[in-house]
Parts: C-alpha cells; structure tokens; sequence
C-alpha cells in the first residue's frame, strides 16, 4: 500500500514498494508550474500518484524529470502524455537502446540467460505487469547536459546530472527553498555488472558533487526520506570504505579489521555488504589481488 506525504510546503511524495521495484515518486508543485520527478515504473504507478495528489487539490505536472534510464524510473511515461519530459542527453540515449526490445517472459529469460538483463530487474517486470505487459517506452521532449535550473514560481529546482556507479546517467534534483535533494538511485552500487559493485573512484566523484549543495532533506528513491546527519553518515562511511579499499588494494579482509578497529565495534550487515561491493569494484578494475 503507497501513501503520499509532504515535505514542507512544496514537495509530495509517495512511498515505494521494494516488491515490485516502484521507487518512490516526487512532486514539486511552484505557484506556477508543477514538477514530476519520475515517472515511474508502469503507467499505472504514475496514475495512482496523480490521483492520490488530486485528492489533496494538487493538478497534474506541467514537467516531469526522468531521473536516469533504469525501467522502474520510466515506464510510465507513456501515461503523462500532457507533461513536458525532461532528461539528461545521456538519460535519452539510453532509453532509445531499449525501444527495439520485447518485454515477453521470453524475451526477458532470454537476455537474463545471455547476460544482457538482470534477474533482479526482471523479476520486478514480471511481478509489476502481470495481466497486461502493454510497455510503451517514451522518449523525453528536452535534454540537457551538466545542468538546468526551473523556476516553478515560488520554488527553484536544478536538475544537475551527477553521475555515479549506479547509472553515469543520474540526475539529482536540488528543491532550493526547500533544501531537499532528491537523489534518486545515485548513491546506489552499480547492479548491472556481473557482480554488484562500488568504485573507489566514482564514489568520491558523486559524494564531492552532492556535498555542495546545502540540503536538509536527502531522498532514496528505494527507501526513505533521510536528514542531513543520516546522509553525512553514509557518506562518511562510503568514503571511509573507499579509501581503505584504496589503502589494502581490495584485501576483504584487511578493510573489515581496519574499519572494526577505527569504529570500534563490529560491522554492520550494511556496511559488510557495503565492503564486499568495493571489493567487487577494485576486482572489476585491477582484477583480484587476494
Ligand atoms: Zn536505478
């Protein structure tokens, strides 16, 4: 069950649900003109939120940013023909290798066989679309490189792509007045590589962009709403972790000691997870020095 919530007096949400893979959705709504970020991952994930919203007397967007490529950030576009779609050039080029394809059970097994679609992924589809799999992938109208800023009357949102293992493609969202950053899958490990990973690298070039912009609030698109110490927290222990793996070159378990003895205490299931990911990282890019 999805609940819609506000944040402030500018910005909607609604809860995702980790079944199905829908991450959360986001709405800011100016005195002019109303942002959608995400359009969700069926047309049906999209409509149950402008509904939800209508009730609360919030009309429909005028714009609706696509935060990266990935299928449950954009199959329900196709349901907001009447919103103005933005992306990254980046966002755009990506979806358009998935047009061509088939969203069949089949065709699904098919690319998780060949090593081209992950289970993870697919699993999700099949369970989101169980009757009708009517996907209608849709291109963005606007693309932009770097960085765009929206006055939406009363409210100003930069849309600036930040990058990361998760998608190269990632955009954040940064609600000005409101000091939100809606981070979307950003801070996420890489999922599409044979083993799920972080890199040393790309983890201390995100974390260097999202540390400049001045938040109160930091959203996950698959979890929740988080303050500004939980995400510094998080970013402390990225950053920690990416320099102890730089440190004893990928060794697992040279990082979880050292990183038991500096904390004190022993690791979290997250952070052992979080460990095992950089590993995979440093395995991928300078192969395996255990
Ligand atoms: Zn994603």
């Amino acid at each position: 069950m999805q609940s819609i919530y506000n944040i402030g007096s500018r910005f909607w949400y609604m809860t995702p649900v980790s079944e199905t893979d829908r991450p959360i959705l986001g709405m800011v709504v100016g005195e002019d003109r109303i942002l959608m970020i995400d359009a969700g991952n069926s047309e049906s994930h999209a409509l149950i939120f402008l509904e939800m919203l209508t009730e609360k007397g919030i009309s429909n967007p005028d714009f609706v940013l696509l935060t990266h490529w990935h299928w449950d950030h954009i199959f329900g576009l196709s349901a907001l023909g009447d919103a103005f779609s933005i992306s990254s050039e980046q966002t755009k080029d990506e979806i358009k290798k998935l047009l061509p394809l088939s969203w069949s059970d089949e065709a699904l097994n098919q690319r998780v066989a060949e090593g081209t679609e992950i289970e993870f992924c697919s699993s999700a589809i099949k369970k989101e679309f169980q009757e009708h799999r009517d996907i209608k992938i849709t291109l963005p109208l606007l693309t932009f490189e770097d960085k765009i800023e929206m006055d939406l009357g009363g409210v100003t949102c930069i849309l600036q792509q930040v990058g990361g293992d998760h998608a190269a493609d990632s955009v954040v969202v940064y609600v000005k007045e409101e000091k939100i950053l809606f981070l979307a899958d950003c801070i996420y490990a890489d999922i599409f590589s044979p083993k799920w990973n972080f890199t040393v690298d790309g983890t201390r070039g995100l974390l260097d962009k999202l540390e400049t912009f001045d938040a109160e609030t930091y959203i996950l698109s698959h979890g929740k709403p988080i303050s500004r110490e939980e995400f510094r927290n998080e970013a402390n222990m990225l950053r920690t972790i990416a320099d102890l793996t730089e440190k004893y070159e990928g060794n697992m378990a040279r990082i979880s000691s050292e990183y038991e003895k500096q904390a004190g205490r022993v690791l979290t299931e997250d952070e052992i997870e979080t460990v095992e990911y950089f590993v995979n990282g440093y395995e991928m890019n300078y192969g395996n020095k255990g």
